[in-house]
This record gives structure tokens, C-alpha cells and sequence, in this order.
């Protein structure tokens, strides 16, 4: 039976089975497509006694992120998002030339890279080695490296310990998450401050975000989950913001548990609060999700069923890693969907990975003048619903899958 990834009790309750899937993020080239691919089991669990959902590890951390093909840099409202955030930090932290900020899972640094411009020495932490080299070439300089205990003693021992530590979607990927929070620990200046974020589980159940479950996301937190994480590895969360990213996020705020300058706020005791009431510390509030996730399934499919038998063209926008584990989960490939397009020119001439939808260039959409088109990136529909407004020039329909299947 597999153990819980933070406190090792035995895990036997399943959240949600999604069957079969490959690996999200492994886009096909044309010269693979005949070749075999793994697939792995995607059974999400929840842990009895932390209440940490999470996947069971069947693939080596290795083979997931020696091919990530992610580049952070691609959406607009996300920039504007981490300018904010960098600018809010800069000012509350009183950041200078003398400080410094780390961040775990850089990236290809944009983020870092705001710090940078005002002055700020930033160091970045990011194990694939592509994304690194382009957080470099743009002056963010970065270790290629996994974080935990030992990267963090050995920055301690060089004197670099940062004012601000933080990590922007990299929680849920650490395969070993005891070590990755006690680095953090370890690492942080007495007196510093740590900012998380990660996709907040509450949304993920209540908007019915089954999609944005894969193999290369272990963990799933609710803040009391984090909360009593951080706590086992000395580290107090006395500040939380909620943000819309992914469909909504948690950015959370840690300090050294004995740094008693920073207090609790209010609206950390309210969220902590919340969830307290409706029950994310107990089974039940779990139980009602694998019936949604079902019944998205069967309205998803009744939709494509009904649009082909009166032979109509859907396309897809986006080849984000949520939309494989939809179309995996559903079993949807080219019988339904012709193409499908992203921004990201490392996807475009590319297969989705399993069912081998073709991946071009977003300019085929005005070519082909499909009936749908299906975002598959839904947290970002707003922006592409204004980016494609020309498809109603033909009469074509925007199709967006979660939380319920809506066509507008
Ligand atoms: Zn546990």
C-alpha cells in the first residue's frame, strides 16, 4: 500500500481515479508517433490522518523534468500578476542591493527578473537545464540543481541567505516534500520571509478542476494541510492571499516559528477558519468529487457527440498540461477534435501526448474557420475569448469544458 509523502500513514482512500494517462508535458514529435508510450496510473489519494491529497509516485522525478518543455513566460495577465507581486515585496520587505532573494524552481526567471532590474540580487534554483540556460540569458543567474537540505547548507555556508525565499507552482512538483520544506528551513535568513504558492485545493474540489491533476503534480494543499507541514519543519504561515491564478491559488506567507515581529492576520485566521467549517479536515467533504468528475465526463462527450453527428469542426486552443489529463481522462482524440494550437513555438509540429491531436500555430484557427473552439486552458478564457473574437466573424462558438461544460 503506498504512504503518505509527508507523514507515511497508509493511504487507502482514493479521491478520484482518472485511469490511464501518459505524461502531460510529454509532447510527440511526428518521427515518435509510432512508438510505444507509457502510460501511468493517475489515482489521486487522500491521507486519513494529514489530509495531504496527493498522487502515488510511479514515475522517476528524473524522467518527468529532464524534458520539461514548460516556459513560464507566455501569458500577459500572469506577468502583470508577478510585477505586482514583485513590487509589493520589494516595498513591504524594504528590498535593496544589499538583500537577496532566492527562488526555488525559477524557471526560465521571469519572475526573478523584475528583482533583478530594480537593483535586487537574485539567485534562481531550477533542475531542468533548458530553462535554466534561458533564465541565464536573460542576466537571472541560476543553479541547476533540485533544492533541499543539502543545496540549502551549502548556500548557508557560502553566506547566501536569502531575505526572500519563494516558490510560484514548485510546491506540488518537489517528489520529496519533507526535504524540500526543511531546505527552506535551513536556508531562510533569521528575520526572512517565505512566500508559496500553489493551487488551492479548496477551488480545485469546488470548481470541479479535476484536469488540473497529473502525474508531475504529487501534491494537492488546503491551507490547513500546508499550514501543518510548514509547522512539523519550524516554519510559522502567519499571512495568505488567494489568488485568481491556475483557477485559484493560495500565495502563503512563512516565517521562522520563534520570529515573533510578524503576526497572525485576519484573513489568515479566516481562511483557516473556512475551511475548518466545511470540512476540509474531514473524509466526508471529499466523497461527492469522483460523481462530478463522471458526470463532466458523460456532458463533455454528449456535447462532441451531438456537435459531429450534425458534422460540425471543433478545434482546440492551448496544449496546457490540464488538457491532456482532460482529453486522456475523457478519451477524446482526432475523432473529435482535428487540431489543436498553442502560442509556445517549442509544442507547435508537435502531438498532444496519448491522443496525438496535432499542434500548430494559433494562425490556423482564422485558416480553417472551425464551428468550436474548445479552450482547454480555462483559467486563461477570458483573454482568448478576446484574442479570437474574430471566429464570430463565421459563426463560430467558444466551448469551455470546467467547471461545467458551457458553449458561448
Ligand atoms: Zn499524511
Amino acid at each position: 500500500m503506498p504512504k503518505c509523502r509527508f507523514c507515511a500513514a497508509p493511504l487507502n482512500q482514493l479521491l478520484v481515479d482518472l485511469g490511464m494517462s501518459p505524461l502531460c508535458e510529454s509532447y510527440v514529435p511526428a518521427e515518435k508517433l509510432n512508438s510505444m508510450e507509457p502510460f501511468y496510473p493517475l489515482h489521486v489519494y487522500i491521507c486519513e490522518r494529514c489530509f495531504l491529497v496527493q498522487i502515488e509516485e510511479y514515475v522517476a522525478p528524473e524522467e518527468i523534468f529532464a524534458q520539461y518543455a514548460y516556459f513560464s513566460s507566455y501569458s500577459t495577465s500572469w506577468r502583470q500578476q508577478a510585477k505586482a507581486y514583485t513590487e509589493k515585496m520589494r516595498r513591504e520587505l524594504k528590498l535593496s542591493d544589499r538583500s537577496l532573494v532566492v527562488e526555488v524552481g525559477s524557471n526560465d526567471g521571469y519572475l526573478l527578473e523584475y528583482f533583478f532590474h530594480a537593483g535586487v540580487p537574485v539567485l534562481g534554483i531550477e533542475p531542468a537545464a533548458n530553462v535554466a540556460k534561458a533564465a541565464e540569458a536573460r542576466g537571472v543567474p541560476t543553479l541547476v540543481k533540485f533544492f533541499g537540505r543539502q543545496t540549502a547548507k551549502e548556500l548557508v555556508a557560502e553566506g547566501r541567505q536569502p531575505d526572500l525565499l519563494l516558490g510560484a507552482n514548485v510546491l506540488a512538483q518537489i517528489p520529496d516534500l519533507n526535504d524540500c520544506v526543511a531546505g527552506m528551513k535551513i536556508l531562510l535568513k533569521p528575520g526572512g520571509v517565505i512566500t508559496i504558492e500553489f493551487p488551492h485545493l479548496m477551488r480545485l474540489i469546488a470548481d470541479n478542476q479535476f484536469d488540473t491533476i497529473y502525474h508531475e503534480h504529487f501534491y494537492y494543499f488546503s491551507f490547513l494541510a500546508a499550514e501543518r507541514i510548514f509547522a512539523f519543519h519550524g516554519l510559522t504561515l502567519f499571512d495568505v492571499e488567494e489568488l485568481p491564478t491556475h483557477g485559484g491559488s493560495l500565495r502563503i506567507y512563512a516565517r521562522h516559528a520563534d520570529d515573533s515581529s510578524k503576526l497572525l492576520t485576519e484573513r489568515a485566521k479566516e481562511l483557516r477558519t473556512q475551511e475548518t467549517s466545511i470540512g476540509t479536515g474531514t473524509l466526508a467533504y471529499y466523497r461527492s468529487f469522483t460523481e462530478q468528475v463522471h458526470e463532466t465526463k458523460r456532458r463533455l462527450l454528449e456535447f462532441l457527440i451531438d456537435a459531429k453527428r450534425t458534422r460540425k469542426t471543433i478545434a482546440g486552443y492551448g496544449a496546457p498540461g490540464k488538457g491532456n489529463t482532460l482529453l486522456n481522462y475523457c478519451g477524446i482524440r482526432t475523432d473529435f477534435i482535428d487540431y489543436t494550437v498553442d502560442m509556445n513555438p517549442y509544442k507547435q509540429g508537435k502531438f498532444l501526448p496519448g491522443t496525438h491531436i496535432p499542434i500548430y500555430h494559433p494562425d490556423k484557427i482564422a485558416e480553417t474557420k472551425p464551428d468550436y473552439v474548445l479552450i482547454l486552458p480555462w483559467n486563461l478564457k477570458d483573454e482568448i475569448m478576446q484574442q479570437l473574437s474574430f471566429i464570430r466573424d463565421w459563426g463560430g462558438q467558444f466551448v469551455v469544458p470546467i467547471p461545467t461544460v458551457t458553449v458561448s
